[in-house]
């Protein structure tokens, strides 16, 4: 079976005209796995996607992480159809704020107090304003191949779409700017240590991803981020966690909660970015964290953030939802059961076609580098087989399974998955793995 995609075809040299790369997020195009137009999706629903020409396929993007209960759950969308039935902003607090600011805050227990933005890009950008309000100092330390999001700070040697794109600086980011970064590799507690021997006065955070899911999914090394917390503190700085991706993505929780970790008290940190998963699919960011560090944040302190959108009712309604779709016992064993399948699948299909392949599975997630060692940091990441990863990638996809367009993003399960789905998606890989 190939699938055709005519309409898709056309659609994106219309989009061309109109949009800028005829797409609206560099993620989306195909221009790491070898060009050419994108799918145009029209209806999802469950694990599944159809296209403009009707074609159906199984989802492993799950829109870059949000997507955990599956499209269109139906909890979520009635809860959606019921919010916008009442109006669709306000502009005034609603009681359902503090109720998933309540739900937030009891699963993760670091964060004294919650504010709603609207993506991750903003949760991110103001822990950072946050924390150089509270330390008052200027410098942020991150992890190469993090991404947190496309604002200045941040996009100083990110990973993700931009180190897809080959683009480790943006155009547009004064040096000024960029040298208030300093990037250090992830895994790696000396070279932490050396940056903060030399910036640690001025540092006014530490930022990471404390599982990463941006260079595919890959565990902090055992005492990892308890070394990472004590040093940052030792030198008087905050730690920040990006939970964007990996809050409420392994178990109901986020990372700081998370079974792998023994001494949670230990690597709790100060402030908090969250976004995705919370919305049940539709924008949504929030951060919190200590007391004493939140109430730096306007109206309560000098630290400046709003928004006309934040905290607006459907998303609030969605991600309430969300997150009631995912107390339900047992959901987050299944999708672990099924992802280990899938990764079993996967390094079988592999290994018959002498074909080296590096799976890194965290629960219902999971990434797959083309190469024979493994991946543990960015440039272990970096050196594994794009092209091949391009060439499987369209291998999959004409056998319509849909995953994310680059190497280093993860495959995502969602409650909707079952088992005969995974069963399809191994017998794809199996085929496109032959083809390599
Ligand atoms: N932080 C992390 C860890 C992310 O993965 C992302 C997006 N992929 C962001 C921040 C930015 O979130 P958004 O796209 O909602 O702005």
């Amino acid at each position: 079976m190939t699938i055709h995609r005519p309409t898709s075809d056309r659609l994106y040299q219309e989009a061309l005209q109109h949009i800028v790369g005829g797409v609206n997020s560099p993620s989306r195009s195909y221009k790491a796995v070898g060009g050419g137009a994108p799918v145009f999706m029209k209806r999802a629903e469950g694990a599944y996607f159809w296209d403009v020409d009707d074609n159906r396929y199984i989802d492993y993007l799950a829109a870059y992480g949000p997507i955990i209960t599956g499209h269109a759950h139906p909890h979520i969308t009635e809860a959606i159809i019921e919010s916008v039935r009442n109006g669709t902003l306000y502009g005034t607090p609603t009681e359902l704020e503090i109720k998933l600011a309540r739900m937030l805050k009891e699963a993760i227990p670091s964060m004294d107090k919650v504010r709603f933005v609207n993506s991750g890009t903003e949760s991110v950008m103001t822990t950072i304003r946050v924390a150089r309000a509270y330390t008052k100092r200027n410098k942020i330390i991150k992890f190469a191949g993090c991404y947190h999001g496309h604002s200045d700070l941040v996009l100083v040697a990110a990973g993700s779409g931009p180190s897809t794109l080959g683009i480790p600086d943006s155009a547009g980011i004064p040096t000024s700017i960029a040298h208030e970064v300093i990037t250090v590799p992830f895994n790696d507690l000396d070279a932490l240590k050396e940056a903060l021997e030399r910036w640690g006065d001025d540092t006014a955070a530490v930022m990471v991803e404390p599982i990463v899911g941006n260079f595919g999914m890959v565990m902090p090394h055992e005492g990892y981020l308890e070394g990472l917390c004590k040093l940052t503190r030792d030198a008087g700085a905050l730690v920040i966690y990006d939970e964007v991706i990996s809050a409420f993505r392994f178990h109901y929780g986020s990372s700081q909660t998370y079974h792998a970790f023994p001494d949670h008290k230990e690597i709790e940190p100060d402030l908090t970015a969250l976004g995705k998963i919370i919305g049940g699919g539709l924008p949504i960011g929030a951060y919190g964290g200590r007391r004493e560090i939140m109430e730096q944040v306007a109206p309560l302190g000098p630290a400046y953030q709003a928004g006309t959108m934040a905290g607006n009712p459907a998303s609030i309604s969605a991600g309430i939802a969300c997150l009631e779709v995912l107390q339900e016992p047992g959901i987050y064993d299944r999708m672990d059961r099924l992802a280990a399948k899938l990764a079993d699948g996967m390094r079988e299909a592999a290994a018959a076609n002498g074909i080296p392949l590096t799976v890194n599975q965290i629960r219902g997630s999971f990434s797959a580098h083309f190469c024979d060692h493994p991946v543990t940091n960015y440039d272990e990441a970096q050196d594994t087989d794009g092209e091949r990863f391009g060439a499987f990638f369209r291998a999959m996809l004409d056998q319509g399974i849909n995953l994310a367009p680059s190497k280093y993003e993860a495959w995502f399960l969602t409650t909707a998955h079952t088992d005969a789905d995974i069963d399809a998606t191994i017998e794809a890989a199996k085929k496109a793995m032959a083809k390599l």
